[in-house]
């Protein structure tokens, strides 16, 4: 796969999804081109982005003479206007953008998305609903589905394993998860609390906070344990 890390992304779609998205992206470094076709959203935003421009994507014509076809990679963030997003990465894709991401409304909405050329389709809402919902659960301080079925959680350890190294309390074999980070409730004097890797020698205190990874269930049942 081609190396696209540092080229420029086409940002089209300046809702809050988008605007923070295209922030983000020149905070770091990579060159935005940032797209509305609402021409008073796009003036407010000219003085935070610096290639802000007004046009309706769906237009070919507009997106031809800005050049997207030269982008290697573009992001279609518009929401509410459903056919406008479908018609938009359906366009970026007949033209040759090798990198398309598409952000969807609803399931069927990304599954169009997906047929219609986005190489990845995003769904924050219901992501983010999701997510809110394992924290929900008063055991995880934060939470990542960082695959199906597969999480890392920050988490406080349950009493049955703490004071002893990992090796001992076999928290891998016996919950099915593994710690892979540690940041101590209180660590040795003049020492900064900070995450550092946890390996068979690490011993967890109750308070400690920790980072585990494993199955969704491991992970919850893990976090819920006394
Ligand atoms: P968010 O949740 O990110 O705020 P949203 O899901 O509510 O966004 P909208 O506000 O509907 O989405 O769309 C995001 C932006 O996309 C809007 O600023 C809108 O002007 C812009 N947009 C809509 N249609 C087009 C189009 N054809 N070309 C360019 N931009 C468009
Ligand atoms: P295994 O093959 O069973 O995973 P291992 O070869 O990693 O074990 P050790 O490192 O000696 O063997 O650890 C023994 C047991 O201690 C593991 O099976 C596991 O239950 C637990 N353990 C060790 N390190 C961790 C860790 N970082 N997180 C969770 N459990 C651990
Ligand atoms: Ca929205």
């Amino acid at each position: 796969m081609a190396d696209r890390r540092n080229e420029p992304v086409a940002v089209i779609g300046l809702g809050r999804f988008g605007v923070a998205l295209a922030l983000e992206l020149v905070k770091h470094g990579t060159e935005v081109l940032a797209v509305d076709n609402d021409p008073q959203e796009a003036q407010r935003l000219s003085g935070q982005l610096p290639h802000v421009v007004a046009a309706d994507a769906t237009d070919l014509e507009a997106l031809t003479q800005l050049g997207i076809n030269e982008f290697g990679r573009a992001v279609v963030a518009i929401g509410a206007d459903i056919e406008a997003s479908i018609l938009v990465t359906s366009m970026l894709a007949e033209i040759g953008v090798p990198d398309i991401w598409a952000k969807a409304q609803t399931a069927q909405h990304a599954t169009i998305l997906a047929r219609v050329g986005a190489h990845h389709v995003v769904t924050p809402e219901h992501d983010m609903g999701e997510r809110i919902a394992h924290l929900l659960s008063g055991h995880l301080l934060d939470y990542i589905e960082v695959d199906d079925n597969y999480a890392m959680a920050k988490t406080f350890p349950p009493h049955d394993v703490a004071g002893v190294p990992l090796r001992d309390s076999k928290v891998r074999s016996r919950y099915g998860v593994t710690v892979v980070g540690v940041k101590s409730h209180a660590p040795p004097p003049g020492q900064l609390s900070e995450f550092t890797h946890a390996s068979g020698d690490t011993v967890l205190m109750s308070g400690d906070v920790i980072l585990v990874v494993g199955k969704v269930a491991a992970v919850e049942r893990f976090a819920a344990a006394d």
